[in-house]
């Protein structure tokens, strides 16, 4: 089967979270199932795009409404990712060092989509499905039913896997004339509340709905962002997908990223040599458990409860534990997260920005992992942490609600209700109390790490939907 995955993110050309990992790693498995898979990003000015070849495989003339962007696809040459890599190059929209931030985002993201398109259309052959990913790709199933220039590939399969429903790619109706030529008695499928949305417009135009974990996919129905009733509307070609890690990638036995690697049967020694190294760098105490958090620091991450929840912990609990945290996001957090740093000397650091060596260290290194979301579709670093025998401590929502288990209930992590400081100090509290039962800890760390949650076992579950789609149109 052919299989397109177009995407804003792709581990390792372009990351800003989990998307980039679950697009850097489905489509491997999928070809070592033995499809032909494709992902196409933008080319962004990445240390990746920089540092490696591509050949130029097709060129052209995005129209948007009265603007033309000239654009390239570049094939990735040697193919060492397990899969072709393609990046659409419009110098004028993505030559530049981020993936998302910029006024002209819709432009971005629907020139990327066209061009993408484009490309599709003057090649020789058709894919079975188009995987789109988030609203950034949101158009493309309407497009290829509706846009007058597709018509010769309009019967091409398309699957639209939500990431994160609360970005919706929202733009007005002054903006319509960039969509490529269309009957517009179907101006209906673009339209969500009065404004067009790019999320919306896949949900209805796809002819499957994914979800990245089956809890998520329940939550949606109830809250989402103003697209509850849409939500409701595609139940009967909806599916929750729990995604996989790349097991290669987030290894502790092979990782080069760590200090020491170890295995199941090692990671006592392991673990407390990659704290070590973590502790020396950020003047922490390495015989006190380390609590750490990574991740984006806005509200939805639960984010803006670190800088409390942090202090209240650090003062009961006092010389009993370390904190670090690594991320970025809203300044008001990043600051108070900062000011911190000056009351708790030895006990608290934080790293604000993106480190990808420091964020695997940091897995290998903790004894918990901190997840305190009040809104997780999947998550990723809960199901890195239990790889690396790090504890994690969630709010049940979710992913984390179908990955982590209460150890009170016989299961692999901590567990509380409600996005609060409370209910986060709590969770610090019996962990610090589990941390001093070594014999009991140690189990549920052994738990963790023999958890499968590889792409092997889950990526036939997509492949299960595109032969859904292919044969019946539906699922
Ligand atoms: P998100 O909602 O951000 O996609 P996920 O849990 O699905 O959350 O994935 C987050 C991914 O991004 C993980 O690979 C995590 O390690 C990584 N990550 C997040 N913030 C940082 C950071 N500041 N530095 C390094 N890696 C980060």
């Amino acid at each position: 089967m052919e299989i397109f995955h177009i995407s804003a993110e792709c581990y390792p050309m372009a990351k800003v979270g989990g998307l980039a990992d679950v697009v850097g790693a489905l489509p491997k498995y999928q070809t070592n199932a033995g499809h032909d898979v494709r992902v196409v990003v933008p080319c962004y000015d990445t240390k990746f795009r920089r540092e490696n070849d591509f050949d130029c495989v097709h060129w052209g003339s995005v129209k948007l409404g009265n603007f033309n962007f000239p654009f390239s696809v570049l094939k990735e040459t040697t193919n060492k990712l397990g899969y072709e890599l393609y990046l659409i190059e419009i110098d004028e929209l993505f030559n530049r060092p981020n993936v998302y931030g910029y006024e002209d985002d819709i432009e971005r993201f629907l020139s990327f989509q066209i061009a993408t398109l484009d490309w599709i259309l003057a090649r020789e052959t058709v894919p079975d499905v188009i995987n789109c990913h988030d609203h950034h790709t949101g158009v493309i199933p309407f497009l290829i039913k509706y846009a007058f220039k597709y018509e010769s590939i309009n019967t091409v399969k398309t699957v639209i896997t939500i990431h994160n429903g609360l970005y919706q790619g929202w733009f007005g109706f002054d903006k319509l004339h960039y969509l490529p030529e269309f009957d517009l008695i179907h101006i209906g499928f673009l339209e969500w509340n009065n404004s067009l949305n790019s999320l919306a417009v896949a949900i209805k135009c796809a002819h499957a709905v994914t979800t990245v974990s089956p809890s998520y996919l329940n939550e949606i129905n109830i809250s989402a962002n103003g697209l509850e009733d849409l939500f409701n509307s595609v139940r009967y070609k909806s599916k929750g997908i729990l995604n996989g890690i790349d097991i290669e990638v987030w290894d502790p036995l092979k990782d080069s990223m760590i200090t020491e690697n170890y295995s199941i049967d090692t990671f006592e020694k392991g673990k407390q040599k990659n704290k070590e190294m973590l502790c020396e760098q950020f003047e922490l105490d390495p015989t006190k458990p380390l609590f750490s958090f990574i991740g984006r620091l806005f509200e939805e991450k639960g984010g803006d409860l670190l800088p409390q929840a942090s202090a209240l912990a650090l003062s009961e609990n006092f010389e009993n534990i370390n904190v670090l945290i690594l991320g970025s996001g809203n300044s008001v957090i990043e600051e108070q997260l900062l000011q911190l740093r000056n009351d708790y000397i030895g006990n608290y650091n934080v790293f604000i920005g993106y480190n990808e060596e420091l964020a695997h260290l940091i897995y290998a290194g903790s004894d918990y992992i901190l997840m305190p979301s009040r809104v997780e579709p999947c998550g990723l670093n809960q199901m890195y942490a239990l790889r690396y025998g790090t504890v994690p401590i969630v709010r049940r929502t979710g992913g984390l609600r179908d990955t982590v288990i209460d150890f009170g209930d016989n299961g692999n992590g901590i567990c509380h209700d409600q996005a609060s400081v409370g209910d986060i100090c709590y969770s610090i509290n019996r962990a610090v109390k589990l941390y001093d039962d070594k014999i009991n800890f140690n189990k549920i760390v052994k738990k963790g790490m023999a958890t499968d949650h590889s792409w092997e076992r889950v990526c036939q579950e997509y492949i299960e939907i595109y032969n859904l789609i292919i044969e019946k149109n539906e699922i």
